[in-house]
Parts: structure tokens; C-alpha cells; sequence
């Protein structure tokens, strides 16, 4: 099997299961509890919190864990508009972000909020002076994801950060995709709140976290106990922050390298492709993008059946992105973008990761060509378009 989807989850590493291993068995205890199968656990939490905390430059007691992405980025969106409803009910975000931000923006519009979701160029790029000038004195949030999950596109983060300062206006950024693959430092880049998932690092499944500056008011938005220092309920997923801490360190380690040799491969790919399916286009930045992201238009194709035709051949990629895929609804990342439905809908994402080799790559550059021209074969729409430009 070719796995490249990496950017819809990751498999686990050996060694962060093994690091797990002990919190599912022996070290049984609740961390709340006094004995000291309890209180082990309660230093093995901290470590992790340290770890993280460490790689994106932010203090251990600005890291709160979560059940994932999706509930850091609620959290930190629900929360903000709750604790500063006093102050204003605008919230800034762009067009392209993923759902669990969009659909946080649209339930509030439900109640009361007012949201600009900002355009983006042809490579997926928010507009800095439109930013600013969305800007009023209501505004309470700007929430602009560090990198886009479908067209790797990577976004000025640091100018954005400065922007919001400057206006003093909390920042948050839904980093899901870029940690592991950029280096991240919250205070030189103004960030006030940054979402984070364990599983899309090699990690175990349903754990994130949201880091939170130290003196910034979110409300609470999980209600239960006094974990995380009273701001998330419910007893820790011990085992999973446990190998969400192996798993940060891990994807770290040696990361220059793994990241230029992603950056080869990745290149590889999209030359390999381009150079051998006509009327094929890349999908967003050509350069400023995530090194694991190729995300390429076929026209005359549907991006679905492209994917079938590759499962068959044991490639597992994924078209648009993984949440949307079962509705038939072109991606509204690729139609913010400007693509038109038809390239929208014959689009594929290939995600690489940290096994992906060179062979994979080449197999790939292979097979594709010849299922593309397969089903162009069968379409009448190439059929006649292919008289046409006779
Ligand atoms: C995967 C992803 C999420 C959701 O994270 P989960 O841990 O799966 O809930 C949020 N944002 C982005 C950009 C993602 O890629």
C-alpha cells in the first residue's frame, strides 16, 4: 500500500505506543487520585505539557490538552466571543479555513456574532489590507489558519500576529497542519491561541491541545472538574497526551533534514505529474506551501473516481478534503481559490509523510498518467474538446 493521506491522519510511531504502553495497563490510576500510580501519572502528563510547550515557544502552564483539532478550535473561537461579549460581537476569518473553525463562526452568527471571512488570492493567501480594513472596534477575534489542509498553502502568521497586536486584538490560529512541519515560535510570531492534534504527527487519535497565552480571558467551554488548572473538565486521556508528547519530540527530531528530503520528494511528485498528464494544475502556493502537500486539478475528471481507480492499485489519497468527501459538494477551499466547480471536482490530494520513499513517489508518477487518460477516454466532455481544438 502507498499511503498518501497524510494529511487526513498519520500512523502511529512504535515508539510512541511503546511510551503509551504503561498509562493503558499498570499506571491505571486517576491523576486526581493521591497514591502513587495516580500521581505518576500526573508527572507524565506535566512532561508532555513540557514538551509541547517547549516546541512552540510557549510557557508548560499556556498548554491545555483537548480531545483534538476540532475542540481546541472550538474552544478557542466559543470561548473568546463568550469572555469578550461586553467588548464586541465581530470576529475576523478567512474563507478557506476548515470546518471546525467555519462551522464555529456560523453557529455564531446564529447567536448574535458578526463574522468577515476574508477572500484569498489564487494561491490561497488572505489579503493583509483587506484584513485591516475589515478591522472595526467591535472586532473581539481574528482566527487565520497557519496552514491550509487541502492546498498546503502556508499564511503570513507572523505579519497577521503583528496586525492584531497592534490593534489589540486576540489572535488564534489553527496550526493542525503546520507543527511538524514548520517551526513555531508564539511569541515572536504574536500568537495569543494556536489549535493542535496529536494524530496528524504520528500520533494517537483524540488528543490535541490549545495553547493559550498567560492572561488572556477565554471562557470555559468544557464543564466538569478542576483539571487543567480548572479551564478543561473531564480525568486527562492520560495514555494519548502521553504519546501526543512522544510524538511532538519525535517529529522535531531531525527535522531540517526530514523536511528538505520531504520538500524533494513532494517536488518530484508534482513535476512527475505535471510533466506527463496535460491539462493538469497545481493547487495552491507553488513554493510557500506545507513540504508534504501536492494538490493537483485534472481537467475533464472527476477527483472521486481518479481515487477509486488509485485504491485499486493500493495509493490512498484523497480528494478535496477527507470531511467533506461522502457529499458532493466541490471543496470551498478550491472554489474560494477560483477554481470553477468542474476543476474543483477533479481535484486530488496526495499528502506525504515521514515513511514516504522515493519509490512510492515513482509508482505514483507511473500509474496516475494512465488512469487519468483512462477515464479521459471515456468522457464525452474530452472527447469534445479534443475536436474542438483540432
Ligand atoms: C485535522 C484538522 C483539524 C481537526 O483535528 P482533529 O484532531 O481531527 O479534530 C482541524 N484543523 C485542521 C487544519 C486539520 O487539518
Amino acid at each position: 500500500m502507498i499511503y498518501f493521506d497524510h494529511a487526513a491522519t498519520t500512523p502511529m510511531k512504535t515508539e510512541v505506543l511503546d511510551a503509551m504502553m504503561p498509562y493503558l495497563t499498570q499506571n491505571f490510576g486517576n491523576p486526581s487520585s493521591i497514591y502513587q500510580i495516580a500521581q505518576l501519572n500526573k508527572k507524565a502528563i506535566d512532561e508532555a505539557r513540557d514538551t509541547i510547550a517547549k516546541y512552540l515557544g510557549a510557557k508548560p502552564n499556556e498548554i491545555y490538552f483537548t480531545s483534538g483539532g476540532t475542540e481546541s478550535d472550538n474552544w478557542a473561537i466559543k470561548g473568546i466571543a463568550e469572555a469578550y461579549k461586553e467588548k464586541g460581537n465581530h470576529i475576523i476569518t478567512s474563507k478557506i479555513e476548515h470546518h471546525a473553525v467555519i462551522h464555529s463562526c456560523e453557529y455564531l452568527e446564529k447567536h448574535g456574532y458578526e463574522v468577515t471571512y476574508l477572500d484569498v488570492d489564487e494561491n490561497g493567501v488572505v489579503d493583509l489590507e483587506q484584513l485591516k480594513a475589515s478591522i472595526r472596534p467591535t472586532t473581539i477575534l481574528i482566527t487565520i489558519m497557519y496552514a491550509n489542509n487541502e492546498i498546503g498553502t502556508i499564511m503570513p502568521v507572523e505579519e497577521i500576529g503583528r496586525i492584531a497586536k497592534e490593534h489589540d486584538i486576540p489572535f488564534h490560529t489553527d496550526a493542525v497542519q503546520a507543527v511538524g512541519q514548520i517551526k513555531i515560535d508564539v511569541v515572536k510570531q504574536n500568537i495569543d491561541m494556536l489549535s493542535l492534534s496529536s494524530h496528524k504527527i504520528n500520533g494517537p487519535k483524540g488528543v490535541g491541545a490549545l495553547f493559550i497565552r498567560r492572561g488572556l480571558k477565554v471562557a470555559q467551554f468544557i464543564h466538569g472538574g478542576g483539571q487543567e488548572r480548572g479551564r478543561r473538565g473531564g480525568t486527562e486521556n492520560v495514555a494519548g497526551i502521553v504519546g501526543f508528547g512522544k510524538a511532538m519530540e519525535l517529529t522535531y527530531r531531525n527535522f531540517d533534514k526530514k523536511i528538505a528530503n520531504l520538500v524533494y520528494l513532494r517536488s518530484k511528485l508534482i513535476e512527475g505529474i505535471l510533466n506527463n498528464v496535460p491539462y493538469a494544475k497545481l493547487n495552491g502556493h507553488p513554493t510557500n506551501r506545507l513540504a508534504n502537500n501536492v494538490n493537483i486539478s485534472f481537467e475533464f475528471v472527476e477527483g472521486e473516481s481518479v481515487l477509486l481507480l488509485l485504491d485499486m492499485q493500493g495509493i490512498c489519497a484523497s480528494s478535496g478534503s477527507a470531511c467533506t468527501s461522502g457529499s458532493l459538494d466541490p471543496s470551498h477551499v478550491l472554489l474560494s481559490i477560483g477554481l470553477p466547480h468542474e476543476k474543483a471536482h477533479g481535484s486530488v490530494r496526495m499528502t506525504l509523510g515521514e515513511g514516504s520513499t522515493q519509490e512510492e513517489v515513482d509508482e505514483v508518477i507511473e500509474k496516475l498518467p494512465a488512469i487519468i487518460k483512462r477515464m479521459r477516454d471515456m468522457s464525452p466532455l474530452y472527447e469534445e474538446f479534443m475536436k474542438k481544438s483540432k
